[in-house]
């Protein structure tokens, strides 16, 4: 269990900086805050924070570049905070690497609804991901698991140190594509899939483990929450939307086409699934 949760703050507007690390403080965080991103950028890279927010508009680079700057080398969860007009820098916010974003003003709870979310996922190399609802479900011929599979430093994020005791997870592998969540490394073909962010990474690891199964926009974004696919939560459709951007920019970095999909089927007004499993692969 951890007990040092720390939480870093990017944030240049003084009043929305105390009301984030009030909350955050109060469910259990270290809070560093900052007013520009390129204080923010070098602070994820000295505390290894667990979650960050970043707001849009800073005075030196905006939140976008430093998004895609803690990307290179961070898998921590990103809280981007945008102003409630503008739908487009949400997405172009994802784009860069956000998990997940609260629109200005906010309330206090729905930051700590975002926290509480958060604190329900594993950090990577903390918690195995959980696949034990993959065990009545279709695993492609060949895909047995592959022992000492080489990990790669790059863009994703590998654990450290393999966990003492706790069984490997299973490698998944869909037409030629393979997902190792115990490495949480991706490769097509042995040429490893660099840049998915871990929410990237859990939302394709959730197809695979899903196989045929559609998986509705609102069961995936709720699986995002680590609540259970049916708990039949509210799910609003910014929500919905958040599963859609990761999914579009999931396909970007895998190469895959939506119209003509090698991996990730979209089942238009429902959900995704994986494609029929071709017999070469
Ligand atoms: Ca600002």
């Amino acid at each position: 269990m951890d007990v040092s949760r720390v939480a870093v703050v990017i944030e240049d507007d003084e009043d929305i900086r105390e009301v984030l690390e009030s909350v955050l403080t109060a469910s259990g965080f270290t809070v560093h805050e900052y007013s520009s991103g390129v204080e923010g950028v070098d602070a994820v890279a000295r505390f290894k924070p667990h979650v960050v927010t970043l707001d849009l508009g800073l005075p030196d680079i905006d939140g976008f570049e430093v998004a895609r700057r803690i990307r290179l080398f961070s898998d921590t969860y990103i809280i981007m905070l945008t102003a409630l007009t503008d739908e487009l820098d949400t997405l172009q916010g994802l784009e860069a690497g956000a998990d997940d974003y609260l629109t200005k003003p906010f309330r206090p709870r729905e930051l700590r609804a975002r926290i509480a979310a958060l604190l329900r996922r594993p950090r990577g190399h903390d918690t195995p991901v959980a696949v034990a609802a993959a065990d009545a479900l279709l695993i492609p011929a060949g895909s047995a698991p592959a022992a000492g599979l080489p990990v790669t430093a790059g863009a994703i994020m590998v654990p450290e140190q393999p966990l003492p005791g706790i069984p490997s997870a299973r490698v998944w592998e869909h037409n030629g594509l393979r997902l190792n969540p115990s490495t949480r490394t991706a490769d097509i073909g042995g040429a490893e899939v660099v840049g998915l962010t871990r929410t990237e990474f859990d939302l394709l690891q959730m197809l695979m483990e899903g196989g045929r199964i559609v998986r509705s926009k609102a069961e995936l974004a709720r699986k995002l929450r680590f609540e259970e696919y049916d708990t039949g939560s509210f799910v609003s459709e910014a929500d919905e939307k958040v599963v859609e951007v990761h999914i579009a920019n999931l396909r970007r970095k895998l190469g895959d086409s939506p119209r003509i999909p090698r991996w990730v089927e979209t089942m238009r007004g429902v959900g995704y699934r994986m494609t029929p499993a071709t017999t070469l692969s």
